[in-house]
């Protein structure tokens, strides 16, 4: 299927900019949010129980409301020894406020009460993709994909976002912010997820 412009439904620049780098080869004008015709005043509740779910409410909304094809993200950090805790919840789960920074520093404390080997983690990235179609349906795509490794309770870097300075992918001794960003692609739950939806897209008839 070939598309000429996107938007990405999301607010987080980190996010934005990895799909645009991802995405770069490809070819397409990736919009952000606020970039994008009516983009601006589009809103959506995070409530589903699934990531993928999640990463379709965005990608549905922001489509619906600019008519453009339109990429929703949903990804989150799975502590094993935690049960997945905080999964759905890793951009919440210390508040609708939280910054950042204050969400990375809650983790490493946590993960300081952990032995070595509890600290066992995973990135998961669910991605939907929404096009609308001539007879003003919505036509989607989806994927999703993780990658292992494991926490620290320092951090380390200053490359990505989020909880970057203190993830390790598994076969790796650098966080994902001590990668160059073409390093953190290649490993990463995100450039894992776009490299399947390509391939989903790919397969489509047009
Ligand atoms: P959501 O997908 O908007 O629910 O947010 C996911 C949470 O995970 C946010 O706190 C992000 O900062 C964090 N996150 C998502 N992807 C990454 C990543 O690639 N590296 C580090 N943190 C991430």
């Amino acid at each position: 299927m070939k598309l000429a412009t996107l938007v990405v439904a999301s607010r987080n620049p980190g996010k934005v900019g990895e799909f645009r780098r991802l995405l770069d080869p490809v070819g397409w004008r990736l919009l952000s949010l606020d970039e994008a015709p009516q983009g601006s005043s589009t809103s959506w509740e995070e409530d589903e129980e699934t990531y993928l779910g999640n990463a379709l409410v965005k990608a549905v909304a922001a489509a619906t409301s600019t008519r453009l094809p339109a990429l929703g993200d949903d990804s989150g950090v799975e502590v094993q020894a935690l049960g997945g805790w905080p999964g759905l919840r890793t951009a919440r789960w210390l508040g609708e406020g939280a910054t950042a920074a204050q969400l990375r520093e809650g983790l490493q404390r946590r993960v300081a009460d952990l032995a070595q080997d509890e600290r066992r983690a995973a990135f998961v990235c669910a991605l939907a993709l929404a096009v609308p179609t001539a007879d003003g349906a919505l036509r989607t795509f989806t994927s999703e994909a993780r990658v292992e490794g494991s926490l620290l309770p320092v951090p380390r870097g200053r490359a990505g976002f989020g909880y970057d300075p203190i993830f390790v992918p598994s076969g790796e001794t650098r966080t994902m912010a001590e990668l160059n960003p073409e390093e953190k692609d290649f490993h990463s739950h995100r450039g894992r997820a776009v490299r399947q939806l390509l391939k989903a897209l790919e397969a489509a008839a047009p």
